[in-house]
């Protein structure tokens, strides 16, 4: 494990959020989308189900986009708004499944301020160790995806939201292939 698992799971959370604007079409649309994505990511606390809870995560969505892209400097700078915004406190908290982790937020929160907190947690650990490289876009080159590189040995490319990964596979297979009939 590179950061500790809290980390890993809100950084992978980040970047599924993120990853809802590459869909085609936008998988984060409706508010039926966002129950699906809340429950698969298994945010707990407070709802509202409106259309403002709605537009405040998909501007989450871009404020976190834009960390994922930054420099160091601009990315600490990113994550320290985004803590002041949701005046972030750090507890260690267990509930249900899981043991012993941070939450910054209370459960009544807003959600969007929730999601951004998280992320912005698991950031803090990724920039004070110097591993903001593992923060990506996707090598594919028709994809703006961005993936989270927790391997061993920093080799990951490719996002996860599609086959990316297989298909540069058999586009370099389809390229030997033609260069070794020549
Ligand atoms: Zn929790
Ligand atoms: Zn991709």
């Amino acid at each position: 494990m590179i950061f500790a698992y809290d980390t890993e799971v809100a950084l992978v959370s980040a970047a599924a959020l993120i990853n809802t604007a590459e869909a085609t079409p936008d998988s984060l649309s409706t508010l039926a989308e966002l129950d699906v994505f809340v429950q698969e990511q298994q945010f707990s606390g407070s709802r509202t189900h409106d259309e403002a809870e709605l537009r405040a995560v998909r501007r989450m969505r871009g404020q976190l986009r834009a960390i994922w892209t930054a420099g160091e400097d601009e990315a600490a700078e990113l994550v320290n708004q985004l803590l002041a915004q949701a005046k972030a406190l750090p507890q260690l908290v267990k509930h249900d499944q899981w043991d012993w982790h941070l939450h910054a937020t209370t459960p009544a929160a807003p959600l969007a301020l929730r999601m951004g907190t998280e992320a912005a947690m698991g950031l803090v650990d990724v920039i004070r160790s110097k591993e903001l490289e593992r923060l990506r876009i996707c090598a594919a080159d028709d994809c703006e995806a961005v993936l989270i590189d927790l391997s061993k040995n920093r080799s990951r490319r490719y996002c996860d939201t599609g086959n990316c990964g297989n298909r540069a596979n058999v586009a370099a297979y389809r390229r030997r292939k033609a260069g070794s009939a020549a």
